[in-house]
């Protein structure tokens, strides 16, 4: 009789799973009314592995058995994760390269029920002044630090991509700062409540050490372009510029109109035009409709100040 059901049941199985390959609906819950109160969910056979087993019913059913079976099946990513993270979170995550540093468990729980978001040129992730709610680990795309001020045009202060993370006063406890946080090149970013980050750094020192050290690296990074915004020529900056955004963005060709560059270093529309005219005679960049394209990477760098390897390397040294 035992037998009998146990075939029966094999084959019902076996016809669901071949039904719902890839289901979490594998897992199939049946009760089966047999003469005895017990009885060995592995004894059912063939076709079954792992977690078969079977649960004594109360004395008062001694009759009926539930027996849980849990067959071979390509398991579909859980609720849970697919609740957390955005189908292209893996790669998103490990495209910050601050984050790809950290221990995936230190990771984990940094990124609990974080999306990965995109950002537009010119969308202010933060505004000066105002308290900043989320830091954002950029994983594409270029964020922009921009001074405000009173009686001149905006000026960029730095920029920030996928090498770093946008809320650094957060980090050292500070609620907000006189910068705006812009988007430059459009992109996408991890956003973490600035209580989760928090929460992270007071509870574990490796997170803690290196996100001290990337806002010590910020530190350089601002200064240094203090001293290139007073020593060093228009070209020279733009070509720093562009080279520092081509890291960022891992490409060689990326969205930026020139009104944009003008306004971010500081500069008049037609200043940029012109420059841009000699770095694409000189065959080291292209641009059309909107996008620039970095021809000669190592011919621009000839031309880019000092600045841009000072900064490179200071960056390199805090996932290093
Ligand atoms: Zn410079």
């Amino acid at each position: 009789m035992i037998s009998r059901i146990a075939v029966k049941l094999v084959e019902q199985l076996k016809a669901r799973q071949a039904g719902q390959r890839g289901s979490p609906g594998a897992c199939l819950r049946m009760t089966v009314t047999a003469s005895v109160g017990f009885m060995k969910a592995w004894s059912l056979g063939v076709g079954l592995r792992r977690r078969e087993r079977s649960v004594r019913a109360p004395p008062a059913r001694r009759s009926e058995i539930l027996v849980l079976c849990t067959l071979p099946y390509r398991r579909a990513p859980s609720k849970l994760k697919r609740s957390r993270y955005t189908p292209s979170m893996p790669d998103d995550v490990l495209g910050n390269r601050l984050l790809a540093v950290l221990a995936p468990e230190e990771r984990d729980r940094l990124l609990r029920g974080v999306k990965s978001e995109p950002f537009d040129a010119h969308q202010v992730l933060y505004t000066g002044g105002r308290e900043i709610s989320h830091v954002y680990f950029p994983v594409s795309g270029v964020v922009s630090l921009v001074i405000k001020m009173r009686d001149a045009k905006d000026v960029e202060a730095t920029t920030i991509g996928n090498e770093g993370v946008v809320g650094i006063p957060v980090i050292l406890g500070v609620g907000s700062t006189t910068m705006e946080a812009l988007g430059q090149i459009p992109g996408r970013a991890l956003k973490i409540a600035a209580r989760v980050i928090l929460e992270e750094i007071r509870r574990t020192a490796n997170v803690n050490r290196l996100l001290l050290r990337y806002a010590d690296a910020m530190m350089i990074q601002l200064a240094q372009h203090a001293a290139c915004n007073r020593s060093h020529s228009i070209e020279q900056r733009c070509a720093r510029w562009l080279l520092m955004a081509r890291d960022r963005v891992g490409a060689n060709e990326f969205p930026l109109t020139q009104q944009f560059l003008a306004q971010m270093l500081g500069v008049r529309r037609a200043t940029v035009t012109m420059i841009a005219g000699g770095l694409h005679k000189a065959g080291l960049i292209d641009y059309r409709r909107g996008r620039i394209r970095i021809v000669d990477g190592r011919g621009l760098e000839r031309v880019a100040c000092e600045c841009y390897d000072v900064v490179r390397r200071v960056m390199k040294t805090v996932t290093s």
